[in-house]
């Protein structure tokens, strides 16, 4: 049973992590904004601890693993980087404070966990860290440019952590989920999701599981020798 650390975990791809870990009886807490209802749901279903917390800011960042570590019994020994927002538009209308959001929630996020989950880590000498990254972090999208930006950045801190702490036992890798379905791509019409069902050699949109899936490997013993990896869940659609 080990001690799990998810963000963004009261809806899709992050939900379906917590679901996956409790599943396997792991001892699992969750972060979410501000979806209340969501998250009680998601606590009540899988026994999961739900923390609420705005951990764009690093003081509340700080305050939620000091709660899971205290709940949990113990620090942290899985972290899943979830959390993220995406916006659109183009890069000339963005606002300083849109700009500002993105990157803090989808980057400087990850930031703040690592840094304040990795001395129980070291000091255990292990270790495992997922960081939940995007396609458009490898390809770039249009109109996506501050998302694209902030999951190009993960792919950086993945590699670079990854050298960093492989010596104290710990594995860092992310994962670049294609097209998903969760609220994220709601928005997206009939029209448009044939159009990337066309493109994508799988023939389909991905399920939060499927990345959940990806997940849950890169996090068990089995991998213990793989790190500082970028493993697409996209159906083939990036390749
Ligand atoms: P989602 O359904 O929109 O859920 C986002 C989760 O993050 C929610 O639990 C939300 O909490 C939480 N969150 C957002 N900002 C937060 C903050 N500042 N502090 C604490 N929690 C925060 O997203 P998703 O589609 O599952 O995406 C999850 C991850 O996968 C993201 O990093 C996203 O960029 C990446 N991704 C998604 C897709 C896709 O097609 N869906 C594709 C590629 C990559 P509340 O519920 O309280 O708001």
């Amino acid at each position: 049973m080990r001690r799990i650390l998810i963000s963004g975990g009261s809806r899709g791809i992050g939900r379906a992590c917590v679901e996956a870990f409790a599943a396997c009886g792991d001892q699992v807490a969750f972060i979410y904004r501000s979806r209340d209802e969501e998250a009680a749901r998601v606590a009540a279903a899988t026994g999961a601890l739900a923390i609420k917390a705005d951990i764009s800011d690093p003081n509340e960042a700080r305050r939620a693993v000091a709660a899971a570590e205290t709940a949990l019994g113990g620090t942290v020994e899985v972290l899943v980087n979830n959390a993220g927002v995406a916006h659109s538009g183009l890069l000339q209308d963005m606002t300083d404070a849109e700009w500002r959001q993105v990157c803090d929630t989808n980057l400087s996020v990850a930031f703040y966990l690592c840094r304040a989950v990795i001395s129980g880590m070291v000091a255990a000498h292990s270790g495992r860290i997922v960081n939940v990254g995007s396609m458009w972090g490898k390809t770039g999208a249009s109109c996506e440019v501050a998302y694209s930006a902030t999951k190009a950045g993960l792919r950086g801190m993945t590699m670079a952590l990854a050298k960093e702490l492989g010596p104290s036992g710990i594995t860092v890798n992310c994962v670049e989920p294609g097209f998903i379905d969760t609220d994220m791509t709601a928005e997206f019409d009939d029209e448009v999701r044939a159009v990337v069902c066309e493109d994508t050699p799988m023939g389909r949109l991905g399920t939060p599981a499927d990345v959940a899936a990806a997940v849950s490997f890169l996090s068990s013993d089995a991998a213990g020798f793989i790190t500082g990896q970028i493993i697409g869940v996209d159906g083939g659609l990036a390749v």
